[in-house]
């Protein structure tokens, strides 16, 4: 293979969080990059002095790192190719554009730095995943008027446009590969021009898809949470996210849906990536999320449900670790979130809930006799085991006409405070004899 080494590279602006959009062009930089064996760089754009703060920077990289996506390169991590920040690289934006001013291809205009569009060249954009476009120079940057508008490389402030930065950083860095989102196809015939003066190699380019809200318009606020981290908020797991974001474009084939990190990079093909929009599905997100919750490490699982255990103002650190794994395991696959994981299991955390969620007003006195007799024989059976003791309630109830309903739903109610849950002699298992006997004891079914 003569080709090039990939180097692919994030260049998020530090003007806000990482947003569902920088994620996903993160990722999909991240999946060729480990897909190839190439580099991955990030690159902070941050020539807007205004807007751009370190904070953002650190949101934006500790948002990357809750995806899984590490970088070889970066302003924190450094690399052959540094500075990373474009703040930084202040030198080599002067450099070529005095090279472009004595050449004639520039000039000064009110202290900026504006280069000439150059007219009658044809540009065709390969895209690797949009196909070629063809476009004119003089098409390439306009006035309203449709008149041939000449390009503003360094601003008076000295600071570079975003256009002219990125063409001095991705050649600078020996970027191989500029994969990002679909709105810059606009600014490439820009760039195009830029290498063509500059006499540089160009980069090969993929534009990925749009993201669509389901209402098929362009994802925005309006469509709920925009930075990665409100997911995790919300009870996402970041293997759902990553799993989630990659189907947005992409799909390993055979109708596989979910896979993991290795999967996903060992079937990674970027002139797989559909250029149709995709849309953002919270239906799907949450089908993905319940799939990935299904197969979770216990250990993990009960780590990352403990904060939402907390706020809903319960206190798992009461229990063993063990004990709350267990409940975790016997929830299966209930709750399509980690925070709908924690509400639906919350009494085997703590028995308050159970209390503001029951009351046994439901109970006639008549049904309230039966209850008494048949816990009291329920309560002082030899062994606590949920086998037993489902065999014992079918007999008990044979023996007394009643049905197993009778005594299995009271039973559900006071354990739990739901109509549904996990079976219950299960639950009443892993609470433990003594446990039961309080919530029983609480609602007046046993004395
Ligand atoms: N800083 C640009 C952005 O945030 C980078 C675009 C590019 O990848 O060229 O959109």
């Amino acid at each position: 293979m003569t080709e090039k080494n990939v180097r692919v590279r994030f260049a998020p602006s530090p003007t806000g969080a990482l947003h569902i959009g920088g994620a996903h062009t993160a990722l999909f930089n991240w999946l060729w990059a480990r897909r190839r064996g190439g580099a991955f760089i990030l690159r902070v754009e941050d020539t807007d002095a205004e807007r751009s703060t370190a904070e953002y920077e650190d949101t934006i990289m500790d948002g990357l790192k809750w995806l899984g996506l590490d970088w070889d390169e970066g302003p924190d991590v450094g690399g052959a190719f540094g500075p990373y920040r474009q703040s930084e690289r202040m030198d080599l934006y002067r450099k070529y554009a005095e090279q472009l001013l004595d050449e004639g291809k520039a000039y000064r205009e009110d202290g900026a730095v504006i280069f000439r569009t150059p007219v009658g060249v044809s540009l065709v954009i390969e895209d690797e995943i949009y196909g070629d476009i063809k476009i004119q120079s003089e098409k390439a940057s306009v006035n309203q008027d449709g008149s041939v508008k000449d390009i503003v490389i360094i601003k008076r402030d000295g600071m570079p446009t975003y256009n002219y930065a990125v063409v001095v950083d991705d050649h600078a860095m020996d970027i191989s590969w500029v994969i990002r989102g679909e709105d810059h196809i606009s600014n490439t015939p820009k760039q195009m021009l830029l290498y063509r003066a500059l006499g540089w190699e160009m980069p090969r380019f993929a534009h990925l898809p749009m993201i669509l809200g389901k209402d098929k318009k362009k994802l925005s606020k309006r469509h709920g949470a925009t930075s990665v981290f409100e997911y995790n908020d919300m009870g996402y797991l970041p293997d759902s996210v990553f799993n989630f974001l990659a189907l947005l474009g992409w799909s390993p084939g055979g109708g596989i849906e979910i896979f993991d990190r290795d999967e996903a990079v060992r079937s990674f093909e970027l002139s797989k990536v559909i250029k149709k929009p995709a849309v953002f599905d919270m239906d799907k997100l949450n089908y993905v999320n319940q799939e990935h919750l299904k197969t979770m490490d216990p250990v993990l699982k009960k780590r990352i449900v403990e904060p939402f255990w907390r706020e809903l103002g319960l206190k798992p650190e009461r229990h063993a670790d063990q004990y709350l794994m267990d409940a975790l395991t016997l929830m299966g696959a209930r709750g399509r979130t980690t925070k709908e994981l924690a509400e639906f299991s919350d009494y085997f955390v703590d028995f308050s809930p159970v209390k503001e969620r029951y009351d046994a007003s439901d109970i006639t006195p008549e049904q309230r006799g039966t209850l008494k007799k048949f816990f009291a024989a329920f309560m002082s059976m030899p062994e606590w085991e949920s086998g037993s003791m489902e065999a014992f309630a079918r007999n008990w109830c044979e023996a007394n006409g009643a049905s197993l309903k009778e005594v299995a739903l009271p039973l559900r109610w006071a354990l739990t405070g739901r109509k549904v849950s996990p079976g219950v002699f299960e639950v009443a298992q892993l609470l433990g004899r003594d446990e039961c006997g309080t919530r029983l004891k609480h609602f007046d079914f046993v004395d």
